[in-house]
């Protein structure tokens, strides 16, 4: 469905992605690509960089990646067949479509928004009339829903039968089941996806129904929550509840707040504080981070976000690193949710979040209060505990604004503290795990596997013969040899990728490639001669052979060959030749 493959390519070919690029930032050309200030995250020196040739961009910074149409679908919020249309109407292509001549993804897509919109209306009807939802009506009540809030937020009422929505709709199986609202049972009957639950309709940000979260009435069977699964208009990682209402007082607060629950959302508003919003039923995704940089420069976190551990608030520091948001936290009581505290306490809702206090800091003072102090044993134990979590940061000069806390605390010497931090840091002291390193050049410059893939994306016709892929012993790296390996345009080697390969694949593509071939060539034919050496002369300890000893004082000679600043090119693609085949031997060995 959709637009007709061949026009895609078409477009995709005839697009200059540095002119379409250059619309947005400003472009500058270093060496084979260009680098500019990204558009998808703040940044004060470029990592946003093009390769004109082969029509890709890549991020440093953030990741983002893709071709012209990937761009466009980005920075114009358009769909694939939209963004497509866009660069045709730029390059002047009348495009074909797959079907009757119209957009079928967009009308697809229109089907399912109003089969949704649909529903959410005659649930709602349901809550506000139906006696079967009196109930309903009480329990809402009793939680603060009046008429006018029951209406702001359209919440619904699904009736306690097996098919009520689905009868009253009448629409095909495959929209029942791509809108997430039903699905069709083993008796072939079309069958609806909520029953007997307050419905609270989840919009995305342009106010369209996507999905809906499904509460249980107190007293009744089954779990608390359920939410639509994952459909064609529904993805959890992306879409946040109340986005839809409360865009416009975060981008005035210039801060959101990220809460969990429907009814979280709701008290906040209530409580003056119309700038909430809530994952629903998972974790805060960079997705979510990436959206909510568009409306604001604060998150301020109002759930145990503790809670979620040291890989969650890893997470958080490279986020407000990399989108140039402040993360903090809100101090709730222990055990209160935001929508209980909203009626009870409304004052003491608004002072968590305006007290809120950074994320490293809310992370101390809970490893502090944690621990005894009682005695010497205890205050060092305890003082290692926050020392563990400061190091954690990766900013040294926020790290050491918190030594002064633990050591007043703890009743230590600071300085002592300091050199203690910093041996944690460099990975001395037990430290739960090390900090993921930043996927950057850098770090990758060093391997000359890296380089030699950089290489053969550059240049695939010189550099593609003098490889192969028992150098690699990186499987990742091997995995984009392999894909690299039949050759074509680089949109025919992304396509024979997985995610992970791709991903290195992509960010190759737009590096310098700096070495030299030959020279990387020989560095890793060397490398993989002295594993294979290694293997070969561990065997012969096993159990001696008389052919393998004449290999080794064979591999022994030919490696002195390979030295890198002066190859023996024949003796090189010698071993490599010895290699391959000391590989498929050994394949065929294990078979
Ligand atoms: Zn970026």
């Amino acid at each position: 469905m959709g637009i007709v493959d061949e026009d895609i390519v078409r477009v995709r070919e005839s697009t200059d992605i540095v002119a379409v690029v250059s619309q947005h930032l400003q472009l500058k050309r270093v060496g084979t690509r260009w680098v500019g200030l990204c558009p998808f995250h703040a940044e004060k020196s470029p990592s946003f960089s093009v390769n004109a040739e082969q029509g890709l961009y890549y991020c440093f910074g953030c990741q983002a990646k893709g071709d012209a149409i990937t761009f466009v679908r980005e920075i114009e919020h358009l769909d694939f067949p939209g963004a497509v249309e866009w660069l045709a109407a730029k390059a002047g292509i009348a495009v074909r479509y797959t079907d009757s001549g119209e957009n079928e993804g967009r009308k697809r897509r229109k089907r399912l928004v109003e089969a949704m919109e649909r529903a959410v209306a005659w649930y709602h009807e349901r809550l506000l009339t139906a006696p079967d939802a009196k109930e309903a009506r009480g329990y809402l009540r009793t939680r603060g829903f009046d008429g006018e809030k029951v209406r702001r937020y359209r919440l619904g009422w699904a009736p306690d039968e097996w098919d009520a929505l689905a009868r009253h709709l009448k629409v095909p199986d495959d929209v029942l089941r791509d809108t997430g609202l039903g699905f069709v049972n083993r008796r072939n009957r079309q069958q609806d996806a909520f029953r007997g639950r307050v419905l609270f309709p989840i919009f995305d940000v342009q106010d369209e129904p996507v999905a809906f979260g499904g509460r249980v009435l107190p007293g009744h069977e089954g779990p608390k929550y359920k939410n639509s699964s994952e459909s064609a208009l529904y993805a959890k990682s992306k879409v946040l509840y109340g986005l839809n209402w409360m865009k416009a007082g975060i981008v005035e607060a210039d801060e959101a707040i990220v809460c969990e629950g429907y009814t979280d959302v709701i008290g906040f508003a209530d409580v003056g504080l119309p700038r909430a919003v809530a994952t629903c039923g998972t974790a805060l995704t960079e997705e979510h981070f990436r959206t909510l940089k568009r409306y604001a420069r604060r998150v301020v976190l109002a759930f145990d976000a503790d809670a979620a551990g040291q890989a969650a608030a890893e997470r958080f520091y490279e986020w407000e690193k990399v989108y140039e948001i402040d993360v903090a936290v809100a101090a709730l009581p222990a055990g209160v949710d935001p929508a209980d505290l909203a009626r009870t306490d409304p004052a003491a809702l608004v002072a968590a979040v305006e007290h809120a206090t950074p994320f490293l800091g809310f992370r101390v003072r809970r490893a502090l209060a944690g621990g005894s102090v009682a005695s010497p044993e205890g205050r060092a134990r305890t003082a290692e505990a926050a020392l563990a979590v400061i190091a954690e940061h990766p900013s040294g000069l926020v790290r050491d604004q918190y030594v002064m806390e633990v050591a007043d605390r703890c009743q230590l010497d600071p300085d002592q503290l300091r050199r203690r931090l910093a041996g944690v840091v460099r990975g001395e002291a037990a430290k739960p795990a090390p900090v993921a390193p930043r996927a950057d050049v850098r770090d990758h410059r060093d391997s000359a596997e890296v380089e030699a893939l950089r290489l053969a994306v550059h240049d695939p016709e010189t550099v593609g013969h003098l490889l192969d892929e028992v150098l690699f012993t990186d499987e990742l790296h091997a995995a984009v040899f392999r894909a690299l390996a039949p050759g074509g345009t680089m949109h025919d080697v992304l396509a024979r990728c997985d995610p992970a390969a791709a991903d290195l694949l992509q960010r190759l593509v737009v590096e310098e490639a700096e070495g030299d071939a030959e020279n990387v060539a020989s560095l890793l034919t060397a490398a993989a001669a002295r594993r294979a050496l290694h293997r070969l002369d561990a065997a012969n300890r096993r159990s001696f052979d008389a052919e393998r000893s004449r290999q080794i004082a064979w591999l022994k000679m030919a490696i002195e060959q390979v030295d890198p600043d002066d190859p023996d090119e024949g003796v090189r693609a010698q071993l490599l030749a010895w290699l391959a085949e000391e590989a498929t031997r050994a394949e065929e060995n294990d078979d």
